[in-house]
């Protein structure tokens, strides 16, 4: 069993498009814990023009990873931040080895680890169908599908009231992009911690709720909330 006084911190791992932020919200809900995704943080930092949105931008727009430095150094400023002390939902963050690497060493400094890795697995033309009907909200980063998990007035955020978006680069071609030079580190990253034998792959085709409940069990987390 885990110590119930450990950092909560789980990582879900998947392809653009496998139910990563649909599930690190849900999650974030019922474990009232935080959802940190590096994508969201370097979306906020180009609509902010920052010198890191402006460093990332063109990697983000040709599909491809931004590089581990620039990375690293963001995401860790963020997991240290006090909403964070008793866990997170760590989404899309690391994607790389070295981004792992760097990870597992900050945790183990502060003689922590990450409670459980979890892969989504999703084939790779449903990613591509899912991503064509993805729409977000600007304002709180919700993500609905427009077939398959609709706001409940079209094109409006259920929480914000905001119209939602598109992403610039949910484009087939920059997805098509994004898989083909995404998927290669992500295996490796699942690998690393396959190794270490925290890693669980869970079927991502299943109905969301369902997938939910196979992430809690897998890192035996009791919900805060039904
Ligand atoms: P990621 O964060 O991994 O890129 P998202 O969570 O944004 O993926 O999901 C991509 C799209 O697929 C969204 O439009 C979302 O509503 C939809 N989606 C997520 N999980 C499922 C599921 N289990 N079944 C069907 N559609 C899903
Ligand atoms: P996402 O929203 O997770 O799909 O991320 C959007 C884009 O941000 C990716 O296509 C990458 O260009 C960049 N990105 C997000 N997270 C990382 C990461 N951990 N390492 C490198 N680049 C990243």
């Amino acid at each position: 069993m885990p110590d119930p006084a450990e950092r909560l911190i789980l990582l879900l791992v998947g392809a653009v498009g496998a139910g990563k932020g649909t599930q690190a919200e849900l999650l974030s809900a019922r474990l009232d814990i935080p959802h940190l995704a590096s994508g969201d943080l370097f979306r906020r930092n180009l609509r902010e023009g920052t010198p890191l949105g402006e460093q990332a931008r063109g990697y983000m727009e040709n599909g491809d990873l931004v590089p581990d430095d620039l990375t690293i150094a963001m995401f860790m400023d963020r997991l240290a931040e006090p909403d964070a002390a008793r866990g997170a939902i760590l989404d899309g963050f690391p994607r790389t080895v070295r981004q792992a690497e760097a990870l597992d060493r900050t945790l183990a400094d502060h003689g922590e680890r990450i409670r459980r890795v979890i892969y989504i697995d999703v084939p790779t033309e449903q990613l591509i169908q899912r991503v064509a009907g993805r729409f977000v909200c600007p304002t709180c980063a919700t993500t609905y599908h427009a077939a398959g998990d609709p706001p409940l007035r079209p094109g409006i955020c259920d929480k914000e009231g905001t119209p939602l978006t598109q992403r610039n680069d949910d484009r087939p071609e920059v997805v098509r992009a994004r898989l083909d030079k995404q998927v290669p580190p992500m295996l490796a990253v699942l690998r690393h911690y396959e190794e270490a034998g925290i890693a669980d792959r869970i079927d991502g085709t299943q109905p969301i709720e369902l997938v939910t409940e196979a992430i809690l069990r897998s890192a035996n987390a009791t919900p805060e909330r039904a």
